[in-house]
């Protein structure tokens, strides 16, 4: 029966590509399917076939086609969710890669409709420039509220106009600190980086720090220094002060282009993977904290693995995103954790499959006992791109905006035809 079924969709979307132009139809028969379909995890998902739409006017036919026949499908670019949500067993896949059309206006305020670029930027968008510019969600006032946030609930997200910020140097790279005993070292670090954050003076808005736990082969605990600020004398100082922080066993921090160190970053993860991530929002790092995060990264309890990954990104107070609410920046938008917070990153990420339900335990220990430390030190809201969907509470995670979500989700999407997005309304 099933097959009856998958046949016959085949079939009408063998006719339907045929007779409309700009359409490339990649059914599981072609040898482009494989390629076409991988995702970052998740490669047990294969879905019906793979729809690649390379106009706006063949996107709009594709998507009025696939409702009216009551076809499902997802959307899809970078394929880089963490839960794979680009892609559903037996479902269509709407690829949107081949409209990649980026314009840069050389007065410096410019717009970029690019993939990849999209997703990112609608749900949240946490980066090395978010202390300085904030978030992403934040940077342009005339997208729609409900986007900047609950993103693909209301349709397809063709073309973003977006502020580009000047920055032709900074100081960028990694500081990797002695971890022979790495729940010390954790503990250690975040203590002096939290007397740096809340000294008298705070930190400044061009530095970030993203913290990391990796098999470099046995776990290492380090920190992507980022100075998004060409006054690289401040950023020299910083570098020093963060070094102090605890023994340092290596450090690559240098003067580069922001152009240089993105194609130098995607050099660094794995492109596909299998597993999952688990996630949550903590106000700070206290000591309890880190001795969880110490025990569950150490020797003792990190996965043999290569692709396993601990990460931490950080939206400070100070940033945009958090303290500008009031004067503007954010209060078109309904992403919701605008507290000063820290997210934490678990992903139990394997390259071996033998080792994932192991993997998978690890990940659930670990974030249940992030979620057992003091109480009033975690945010209700996480972040909507690293929840799976048993875990999306929509009352944290888009809390007073919930309502209005419900609303523009009835106005503009009233039979649910993007039901696969993730903010899942
Ligand atoms: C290795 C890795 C590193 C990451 N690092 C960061 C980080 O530093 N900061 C951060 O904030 N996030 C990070 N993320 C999360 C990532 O930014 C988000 O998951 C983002 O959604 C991925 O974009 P994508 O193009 O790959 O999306 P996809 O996986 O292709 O799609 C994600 C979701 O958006 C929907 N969608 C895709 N395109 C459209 C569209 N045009 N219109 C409407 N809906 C659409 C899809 O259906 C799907 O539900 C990371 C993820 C990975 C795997």
């Amino acid at each position: 029966m099933a097959n009856q079924r998958t046949n016959r969709t085949l079939t009408t979307l063998s006719q339907f590509t045929s007779q409309t132009p700009n359409v490339h139809y990649i059914p599981p028969s072609s040898t482009d399917f494989d390629k076409l379909r991988t995702i970052y995890a998740y490669p047990e998902k294969v879905p019906l076939a793979i729809l690649r739409p390379s106009t706006e006017s063949s996107l709009a036919k594709t998507i009025s086609f696939l409702s009216t026949n009551k076809i499902d499908f997802t959307l899809r670019t970078g394929g880089h969710h963490m839960h794979g949500r680009s892609t559903k067993p037996d479902t269509v896949v709407v690829d949107l890669r081949l409209l990649n059309t980026v314009t840069l206006d050389e007065d410096a305020v410019g717009s970029i409709a690019s993939v990849g670029y999209v997703r990112w930027a609608m749900y949240g968008g946490y980066g090395a420039y978010a202390s300085r510019f904030g978030l992403d969600p934040d940077a342009e006032s005339d997208l729609l509220k409900g986007i900047r946030g609950a993103g693909g609930a209301f349709g397809v997200i063709l073309d973003l106009t977006v502020r580009v910020y000047k920055l032709s140097s900074i100081l960028v790279g990694i500081i990797v600190f002695d971890s022979s005993d790495l729940l010390g070292v954790v503990r250690k670090f975040e203590d002096g980086y939290r007397a740096l954050s809340n000294g008298s003076n705070g930190l400044p808005a061009p530095l970030y720090l993203h913290q990391v736990i990796l098999n470099f082969p046995t776990p290492v605990f380090g920190a992507m220094f980022m100075w998004a600020d060409e006054d690289t004398a401040i950023g020299e100082e910083w570098i020093e002060k963060i070094c102090a922080l605890a023994p340092v066993m290596s450090r690559t921090v240098t003067q580069t282009t922001p152009l240089a160190w993105l194609d130098e970053q995607s050099k660094l993860v794995a492109q596909n993977t299998q597993g999952r991530m688990w996630t949550i929002n903590l106000r700070q790092i206290t000591d309890e904290a880190a001795g969880v995060i110490g025990e569950f990264t150490g020797d003792r309890r990190f996965l043999d693995d290569p692709h396993v990954l601990f990460n931490i990104h950080e939206l400070r107070g100070g940033s945009p995103s958090t303290t500008r609410q009031g004067a503007g920046i954010g209060k078109d938008s309904v992403f919701n954790a605008r507290d000063p917070h820290f997210v934490i990153e678990i992903c139990p990420t394997v390259s071996d499959t033998a080792k994932l339900e192991g993997a998978l335990t690890w990940g659930t220990e670990f974030c249940d006992a992030l979620k057992a430390t003091e109480k009033g030190d975690i945010l209700e809201a996480s972040y909507v791109s690293f929840l799976a969907e048993d875990e999306f509470d929509h009352a944290n995670v888009y809390g007073e905006h919930l309502s209005f979500l419900k609303e523009v989700k009835a106005w503009l999407d009233p039979e649910n035809v993007f039901q696969n997005a993730i903010s899942y309304l």
